[in-house]
């Protein structure tokens, strides 16, 4: 682990598998409740120090952890898809994405406002840092989705203590490794352990944020834990994206889109299309269109040349993508490819594509979080509008036409944090991210997301101004 600048052995071990071959490939550290109060009191201890440090020089140290991280890629690349499962192509996309992610953060700036009211007053508003932020990331994009909290937490002047999941917890610590010497000793910590370490974390009394992506149902329980000593919160959870499909859309130039919106990273996305909904009169054409192509698509040990998708991550989740297609076939919807997983080692699903199944189906309503896509038949665009909104979850969706135009009017009707427009999951560290509805709190990205690590503070001062320092 990484603590206060030091590398940590803890004395306890986490196995760690390749999900391709379900061999244990390492261990890494199962920290106890010392370790971690070690590390919270270790970014106590650094926290005034980079609170203070000029966010010219806090910019910098972003600039050179990515720089340290590109020069690292090939090594993490391969760590990556060892433990996560993804293709090594992909991989290479997460590891320069996650370095893209500090360099985009660091061009932000915490905006100050300046008034002055009638009688001359003068006031000042400003963000300055929370404190120490306890950070907690999932396993399908590991590296990345910790770089969407290191980048502003710090650039905020916050310091940190990171639990990568205890199922990819390789790379991040391998990353912890090389940003080492970048930063002060202590303002970024990072620990790994199992099921008993978020709990500790985001009840520790030690921490003054907590930032978490992961489930619905375990951001309720973090919310909860974060209660007591009222700390902040940002949730980034689970979504359940809808793509409306309109009939005028070019249905062979987007065929390959609407495939890769929903089977990307095997399906492991949050903001993965998990439902789509097609107008009858272009259905059969989509939906050919779509299987033709999927039947091309390699799925096989992302470190072979060729493999475009992966295996699930963990078998939590391999037997829960199970159980879905179990009761799909029980409930007797028809699958247009796939349904059949196959008895060889590694938790490979195949790509698998259901045909108009009920709306009410578990397929249809639940977020599958693997290779699964129903596709869905409307006729009318305002019942499509209102069967995407039916969700619990708010997090993405997407509408696919020729003309923008009306595609942006049904966009503007879509009751989730993003939506896009002919495309989706693009997302960009200047730009603000987040759920509506039980799909999360807060945001990330943007001034929105940097502001979202700070107390706002405000300065009153009779008279002149106060100042803009
Ligand atoms: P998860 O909720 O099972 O676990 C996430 C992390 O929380 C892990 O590190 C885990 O060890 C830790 N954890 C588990 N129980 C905890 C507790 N009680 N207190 C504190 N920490 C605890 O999620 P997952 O299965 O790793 O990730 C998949 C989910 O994440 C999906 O629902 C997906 O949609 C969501 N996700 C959301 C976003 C987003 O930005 N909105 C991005 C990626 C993934």
């Amino acid at each position: 682990m990484l603590i206060d600048g030091q590398p940590v052995a803890g004395d306890g071990r986490l196995s760690v598998i390749n999900p391709a071959t379900e061999q244990v490939i390492g261990t890494a550290p199962d920290a106890s409740p010392d370790d971690l109060d070690r590390a919270v009191a270790a970014a106590r201890a650094a926290f005034p120090g980079w609170a203070a440090t000029p966010i010219e020089e806090r910019r910098k140290a972003l600039h050179a952890m990515a720089d340290v991280i590109v020069a690292h890629k090939d090594e993490l690349k391969s760590l990556l898809t060892s433990e996560q499962g993804k293709p090594h192509a992909d991989a290479e996309g997460e590891i320069i994405g996650g370095a893209y992610w500090l360099r985009g953060t660091a061009t932000l700036d915490l905006p100050i406002t300046v008034q002055e009211d009638a009688d001359g007053r003068t006031s000042e508003t400003r963000h300055v840092p929370i404190g120490v932020v306890g950070a907690i990331a999932p396993w399908n994009f590991p590296i990345i989705l910790a770089m969407f909290k290191i980048g502003p937490a710090l650039l905020a002047g916050n310091t940190m203590v990171l639990k990568p999941s205890p199922f990819t917890p390789l790379t991040t610590l391998r990353v912890g490794q090389l940003v080492a010497d970048i930063l002060p000793p202590g303002v970024l910590n990072i620990v790994t352990g199992g099921d008993a370490l978020g709990p500790w974390l985001t009840s520790h009394p030690g921490i003054d944020k907590v930032s978490f992506t992961g489930s619905t149902a375990t951001g309720k329980r973090v919310m909860q834990s974060a209660a007591s000593s009222l700390k902040r919160v940002t949730l980034e959870l689970g979504g359940n994206d809808a793509a409306i499909v309109l009939p005028d859309v070019d249905v062979d130039a987007v065929a390959q889109d609407l495939f890769w919106a929903a089977f990307a990273n095997s399906g492991q996305i949050c903001i993965a299309t998990k439902r789509m909904y097609v107008h009858e009169d272009i259905y059969d054409r989509v939906r050919d269109a779509i299987v033709a192509y999927a039947r091309t698509v390699k799925v096989g040990d992302g470190s072979e040349q060729g493999t475009q998708l992966g295996p699930l991550n963990n078998r939590q989740q391999y037997e829960r993508v199970l159980a879905l297609i179990e009761d799909a076939k029980a409930q007797g919807h028809v699958f247009l490819m796939g349904g059949d997983v196959p008895e060889t080692p590694g938790y490979f699903v195949p790509i698998t594509i259901l045909d108009n199944p009920p709306e009410d189906s578990r397929i249809v309503q639940e977020e599958q979080f693997g290779p699964i896509l129903p596709l869905l038949r409307f006729r009318d665009i305002d019942d499509a509008v209102r069967r995407a909104n039916a969700s619990e979850y708010g997090l993405g969706g997407s509408v696919w036409a020729s003309d923008e135009d009306k595609a942006s009017e049904i966009a503007r009707q879509i009751a989730s944090g993003t939506v896009w427009i002919n495309e989706t999951r693009h997302l960009s560290p200047t730009t603000a991210f987040g759920g509506m509805k039980q799909s999360g709190l807060g945001v990330e990205g943007g001034v929105e997301g940097l502001l979202d690590y700070t107390n706002t503070q405000t300065l009153f001062r009779r008279g002149k101004q106060v100042s803009t320092a």
